[in-house]
């Protein structure tokens, strides 16, 4: 019998874990006690959760060190970096930026943080009984980050030259140093005689090689990984959080609605002239992970993969747009941090006008560049976006949001992943590269 595809297999084991969450919810329910059979079965699956999610993790560094070095340096002497180069970033400044006015404009529209032009006292309620609630690490996580000075985009360029590739490398913050250091030695094997470097382009390749094999083994297990990270999802998150913050979330979940579904499928279909329903089916296996990991880093390798393997991407602008892509071009983060700070004004009475909107919109854009690709990264930006402008209990308020932040984390992952991908594959096209087996057609 024929094996069930990947992401059948993984559609499945989110189903699974949503009704298995449900039954052990209501069914099952905490009165088993803290240490009943409740609490165990989800530290159990935490556990494989976090196993899971850390194998992604391992395969990061050396998976995009060997994917640039060897994609970039196979194409001995050949030019066009700089060209690339600006049409990715030209790709992602744009796409990030309709993305932004997209959640600026609904979250204007619908006001969710509002009742009859007033702040919304039931929303500044629940703020405050959620961060009463809150766990001790969310505690621990906003008060860091109200510690920390304030990082610019000046910080974000900075981190591109690391003055110690290893330590960055180390960091998971701090993949852009290392992506750029990658670059510059593939460059560098590119502009040196071909014999010279012969040994050292078959070393990556061989070394890509290898790491592919490994990302096909992770993702093999990928459907029990998703499992184990959605099962407690949803035995934590019940619906009464839709109920209270009904208006904020749907708010969000039109707007990155709009932008996965309208905007991007849109520069799909009239810029790279592709099939855009060929491209969601090209990307599924990457969407459904980004989708239960919520974070785009961990997804990338299996963002890499799909891209080459299932829409004929090569390997060199691959490993060119998707390594950035995952670090500083986040459309669903940028939309959300916007969304969120303007929602949170709104709740707390401070009026935002086309002034402090405009800088909120430049905020977020330039901290979704520097919002590392793990869960709940962008709650710092916008707790930071906050202070700015100089809206009061800023933190009580990210504390709030981060308790409720993983169903909107989840859909703002699988917007990110999925906006990098329209990227590669938009500049594959303007490259000339054949996509979705053209030249077989
Ligand atoms: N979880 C997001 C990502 O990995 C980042 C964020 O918006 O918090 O893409």
């Amino acid at each position: 019998m024929k094996r069930l595809a990947l992401h059948w297999q993984i559609l499945a084991a989110l189903v699974l874990a949503t009704l298995t969450g449900v039954m052990f919810r209501y069914l099952v329910g905490p009165e088993l006690g803290e240490e009943g059979f409740a609490a165990r079965a989800i530290e159990t699956s935490k556990f494989i959760g976090d196993l899971f999610m850390q194998g992604l993790k391992m395969i990061i560094v050396p998976l995009i060190v060997t994917s640039v070095i060897s994609g970039i340096a196979s194409l001995q002497g050949v030019k066009g970096f700089g060209r690339l180069g600006g049409k990715t970033f030209a790709f992602y400044a744009c796409s990030s930026l309709v993305a932004v006015v997209t959640g600026l404009l609904l979250v204007n529209l619908i006001q969710p943080g509002m009742v009859d032009g007033q702040p919304n006292e039931v929303i500044r309620a629940a703020f405050d009984e959620k961060a009463a609630e809150a766990s001790d690490a969310d505690r621990e996580k906003v008060a860091a980050a109200n510690e920390k000075e304030p990082k610019d985009f000046l910080d974000t360029i900075k981190m591109m030259v690391p003055p110690n590739v290893f330590k960055a490398a180390t960091d998971n913050g701090q993949m852009l140093g290392v992506i750029v250091f990658s670059l510059l030695f593939a460059i560098a094997i590119t502009r040196l005689p071909a014999d010279e470097m012969k040994t050292l382009r078959e070393f990556f390749q061989a070394g890509n090689d290898v790491m592919i094999t490994v990302t096909r083994w992770i993702m093999a297990v990928s459907p029990i990984g998703v499992y184990a990270l959605m099962f407690p999802v949803i035995y934590e998150n019940g619906p009464q959080i839709f109920v209270e913050m009904g208006s904020y979330f749907g708010t969000v979940i039109a707007a990155l609605a709009f932008h996965f579904c309208i905007t991007l499928p849109l520069v799909l279909k009239f810029v790279a002239k592709v099939n855009p329903l060929d491209h969601l089916r090209a990307m599924r296996d990457a969407l459904l992970l980004a989708f239960s990991t919520a974070s785009s880093s961990g997804t990338l390798p299996v963002t890499m993969r799909c891209i080459q393997d299932n829409a004929g991407v090569s390997k060199r602008t691959a490993s060119f747009t998707l390594p950035l892509g995952a670090t500083v071009n986040m459309d669903g983060t940028a939309l959300y941090e916007c969304v969120a700070v303007v929602f949170v004004a709104q709740v707390m009475g401070v009026h935002m006008g086309f002034g402090e909107q405009f800088v909120v919109v430049t905020a977020a854009l330039l901290t979704s560049i520097g919002v590392a690709g793990v869960p709940s990264a962008s709650l710092v930006a916008i707790l930071l976006i906050l202070k700015n402008s100089n809206v009061p209990n800023a933190e009580i308020a990210v504390v709030a949001l981060l308790s409720v932040d993983r169903i909107l984390d989840m859909l703002r992952t699988a917007v990110n992943v999925f906006g990098d991908s329209c990227a590669a594959v938009t500049i594959a096209k303007s490259e000339g590269e054949e996509l979705f087996g053209e030249s077989a057609a």
